[in-house]
C-alpha cells in the first residue's frame, strides 16, 4: 500500500498577511522552538522512543470473519423454522414461528476491532473486504437441504432466497469472492413508519416548490430499506511537518514621503509537529456507482450528508438481518479505495495540527511534511439506509435520479426534490423568499 505523498500538495497555510504590509525583520531575536502539541494529539507521540518497526508491506493479514458460518437453512435454534427476520424494536433476530429473539456477535468483540490503533502494523483486513475476483457468479445456485430443490440468489441485490418448492428461506453466510456477503452488518433500527413520516416531512416543507409531477406522484410509503456497502477504516500513522511560523510582536506606522505606512514585526520560530495520528472508524463507500456521484444524473452525494453511523454497534454478517430489505453489493476493492481514505485521514490530520497553530497569527508555512501509514485495518459492512428515490423524466429527454434517504440508525434525513422553474421565477423578487430558494436549490443539489 502506498502511501500518499504529502509534500506534492501545496502548503494549507498562508501567511496571513499581503506583501506589502511585510516589514523587514525588525532584527527580531530568531527563536527554536518546538512547542509540544496538545496532550491528546501527541499520545505516544514521543519521537525519541525506540524507532517502531517497519511494518512489511506484503504481510497482509486477514481476519476470518466468516468462520462457522454456514449456507442453506439458517435454523431457529429453538424450533427449526427459517422464517427469522430483523425485529426492529428490539435489534434482535426473531423467529416468526416462535417468536424466540436472539442477536448475532458484536462484531467489536467478535473480530477484536477494538484493539489499539496505534499497534496497528501493516495491512489488516476482514475476509469479507478481500479482492473481487472478477469471474464469481453474482447468481448462485444451492441446493434446498429440506426438499432437494435447487434455489437461485441473486446477490446483486440480496443473500436469501424463498425455496420456491417447500417455501424454507435459504440464506448465504459463508462469503465468495464477489463482494455480497461483508465481515459486518449494521441492522435497521429506525422503523419504516417513522422513516416515512420524516421523509413526508421533508417532502412536505419543499412542496410549494416541487414539481407538480412529483407533487402528484409522490407516495412515501414506496420507500425501500437498502444496505449499502461500506467499508469501515481504521488508520495508524505517523506523521511530522516542519516549517517556519512568524508570530507578530509590534505593529505602528511610519511615515514615508507624504504617506503614512503600516509596519508589523514578527518573530520567525522553526515549527515542527511531530505524533502519531489515529483515526478511527473511517466510512468510505464501496460501491462504484456511490463512488462516481454523476452529479449532471443523480444525487448521489446525498447519502454522505446523513452520516455518521454508529459502526461500533455491527454485529457479525448474518443473512437473516437482510430479510425484508434489499442490498448493494460491493464491488470496489481496497486498491481502489484506499487513497480515498487516506486523503480523508490526512484532513483530519491537517485539522488538528491547524488547531495547535494559533500562537503563529502571521502563518505557518510547512517545508517538510511526511505521513507514513504504519497499519491500516480494513472491514466491510453493510449499513442501512431508507430510501425513497424519484426518477424525474427531464424535457430534454434525460432522467435525473432523485432521493430522499433516512438515516436507518439515526433518523437524520437529506434528499433532493424535483423543482418546479416557473414558480422559482415567480417568487424570486421577494428577498426572504430568495433565502429559501436559496436553501431548497443548496438541498436539490444535495450540499
Ligand atoms: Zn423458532
Ligand atoms: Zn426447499
Amino acid at each position: 500500500m502506498e502511501n500518499p505523498d504529502p509534500t506534492s500538495r501545496a502548503p494549507e497555510q498562508q501567511p496571513l498577511s499581503s506583501p506589502q504590509d511585510q516589514a523587514p525583520p525588525a532584527a527580531p531575536e530568531p527563536v527554536a522552538a518546538t512547542n509540544p502539541v496538545s496532550d491528546s494529539w501527541a499520545r505516544g507521540a514521543d519521537s525519541s522512543e525506540a524507532p517502531t518497526p517497519e511494518p512489511d508491506d506484503d504481510a497482509t493479514r486477514v481476519i476470518q470473519t466468516d468462520e462457522g458460518a454456514t449456507d442453506g437453512l439458517a435454523k431457529c435454534s429453538r424450533c427449526g423454522a427459517t422464517d427469522i427476520s430483523l425485529n426492529v424494536a428490539t435489534g434482535n433476530l426473531r423467529c416468526n414461528f416462535c417468536r424466540f429473539e436472539w442477536s448475532a456477535e458484536s462484531a467489536n468483540d467478535a473480530f477484536d476491532l477494538d484493539g489499539d490503533i496505534g499497534k496497528l502494523l501493516g495491512v489488516t483486513v476482514g475476509s469479507g473486504s478481500s479482492d473481487i475476483v472478477p469471474s464469481t457468479d453474482e447468481v448462485m445456485t444451492f441446493k434446498c437441504s429440506a426438499c432437494g430443490a435447487e434455489v437461485l440468489i441473486d446477490t446483486a441485490s440480496s443473500t436469501q432466497a424463498r425455496c420456491h418448492w417447500c417455501r424454507n428461506t435459504l440464506s448465504m453466510n459463508q462469503q465468495v469472492p464477489n463482494g455480497a456477503v461483508p465481515d459486518m452488518i449494521l441492522p435497521f433500527k429506525v422503523p419504516k413508519e417513522t422513516a416515512i413520516a420524516s421523509i413526508n416531512k421533508f417532502v412536505q416543507k419543499r412542496r410549494f416548490f416541487a414539481h407538480p409531477l412529483f407533487r402528484a406522484e409522490f407516495t412515501a410509503e414506496n420507500v425501500m430499506g437498502v444496505y449499502l456497502p461500506y467499508m469501515v477504516v481504521d488508520i495508524n500513522a505517523h506523521a511530522r511537518l516542519s516549517g517556519e511560523g512568524e508570530h507578530q510582536t509590534r505593529s505602528y506606522t511610519v511615515k514615508v514621503g507624504d504617506s503614512q505606512q503600516t509596519r508589523y514585526d514578527a518573530d520567525l520560530y522553526n515549527v515542527v509537529r511531530d505524533f502519531d495520528v489515529h483515526v478511527s472508524d473511517l466510512t468510505v463507500e464501496s460501491s462504484s456507482d456511490r463512488l462516481e456521484q454523476i452529479t449532471s444524473q443523480n444525487s448521489n452525494n446525498i447519502i454522505n450528508t446523513i452520516m455518521p453511523f454508529d459502526v461500533e454497534n455491527a454485529v457479525r454478517y448474518d443473512s437473516n438481518y437482510m430479510k425484508g430489505f434489499t442490498s448493494e453489493r460491493r464491488d470496489s476493492n481496497l486498491d481502489e479505495l484506499s487513497p480515498i481514505a487516506f486523503t480523508q485521514a490526512e484532513d483530519i490530520t491537517r485539522n488538528r495540527v491547524n488547531s495547535t497553530l494559533g500562537f503563529y497569527d502571521r502563518g505557518v508555512r510547512w517545508t517538510q511534511q511526511d505521513v507514513n501509514v504504519r497499519g491500516q485495518r480494513w472491514v466491510s459492512a453493510y449499513l442501512p439506509v431508507w430510501l425513497y428515490s424519484y426518477q424525474q423524466h427531464k424535457s430534454n429527454g434525460k432522467t435525473f435520479l432523485h432521493y430522499v434517504a433516512v438515516n436507518a440508525r439515526t433518523g437524520e434525513t437529506m434528499g433532493s426534490v424535483p423543482i418546479h422553474q416557473g414558480k422559482l421565477l415567480l417568487v424570486s423578487g421577494g428577498v426572504e423568499v430568495a433565502g429559501i430558494i436559496a436553501a431548497i436549490v443548496l438541498t436539490a443539489l444535495g450540499i
